[in-house]
């Protein structure tokens, strides 16, 4: 447990994993930036090992976003260690394929952001959880997901508000309280897409509203476990003009606290 603030900092076993507490109901993760590799830890044998480029700085960059925005801070979590030694946006056999040392950075992790999404409810009465990526896809787009297959979003408007497939989503708590229907939440112009544009182009949105055959990805182990109690998305952003220089993961910034701010309040009635 942290008893930082939003100034100090809180680092688990090893520095492995660092929570900057904040004071907003927005909790940021990042799983895949990290640099570490500790000799005590072997190479991973299987899974995905490839580094989200730049992520951690664009972490720090929308932290600082929010707090030119709003005045205040979200909670920040990042995990160090190179996905070659861990994966934390992965369960725990993935992740740390049976190294104890390992096992306890994927653990402090999440018990970091299970820690900060308490203190975001407790603060906000609700809450946002973002997972923060970096894609290769070709395509130079946002990729959120809400823990839906392509196969659902290439769907129609109709098809996704009669089975209300939001309920099932990483934007359930949303999809309970909001006034909008499942088309209009995941992809409508009130949509985490739709408010990004044009600032940002993302799939679902307006303008792009399904993945189609293109690769896509669905928001992953960490998107899964902590929305049960707060609604959230993972975030999948290409490299140029979002992770590429410091102006860029700045301009990122203030996009998605604008779209965030937006967000909550129309769909969770939450102002920040
Ligand atoms: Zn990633």
């Amino acid at each position: 447990v942290c008893a930082g603030t939003t100034s100090v900092a809180c680092f688990g076993t090893r520095n492995y994993v660092e929570y900057l507490p904040g004071d907003l109901p927005i909790v940021v993760s990042v799983p895949h930036g990290g640099a570490l590799t500790p000799a005590s830890i072997p190479d991973r044998t299987a899974g995905t090992t490839v580094t989200d480029t730049n992520t951690i700085e664009l972490g720090r960059a929308v932290r600082d976003a929010f707090a030119s925005g709003t005045g205040r801070t979200p909670h920040l979590i990042v995990m160090h260690l190179r996905r070659t030694k861990v994966d934390a946006n992965r369960e725990v056999v993935e992740a740390a394929q049976g190294n104890a040392e390992a096992q306890l950075a994927w653990t402090e992790y999440h018990q970091f952001i299970e820690q900060a999404i308490g203190l975001a409810r407790a603060t906000g009465g609700d809450g946002f959880y973002l997972d923060l990526h970096g894609h290769g896809h070709a395509k130079a787009r946002l990729e959120l997901g809400y823990r839906l297959s392509a196969a659902t979003l290439n769907g129609s408007d109709a098809d996704l508000d009669n089975a209300q497939v939001a309920l099932a989503s990483s934007l359930r708590v949303a999809a309970q309280k909001t006034t909008h229907g499942s088309a209009s939440l995941l992809r409508g112009a009130l949509s985490l897409g739709g408010l990004l544009a044009p600032a940002l182009p993302a799939v679902p949105s307006p303008a792009d509203p399904s993945p189609g055959s293109d690769p896509y990805f669905t928001g992953g182990y960490s998107t899964e476990r902590h929305t049960v109690v707060i609604a959230g998305a993972q975030i999948e952003s290409h490299y140029p003009g979002v992770r590429d220089s410091v102006s860029s993961r700045a301009a990122f910034g203030a996009a998605l606290v604008t779209a965030i701010r937006a967000f909550v309040k129309e769909h969770l009635g939450l102002q920040i």
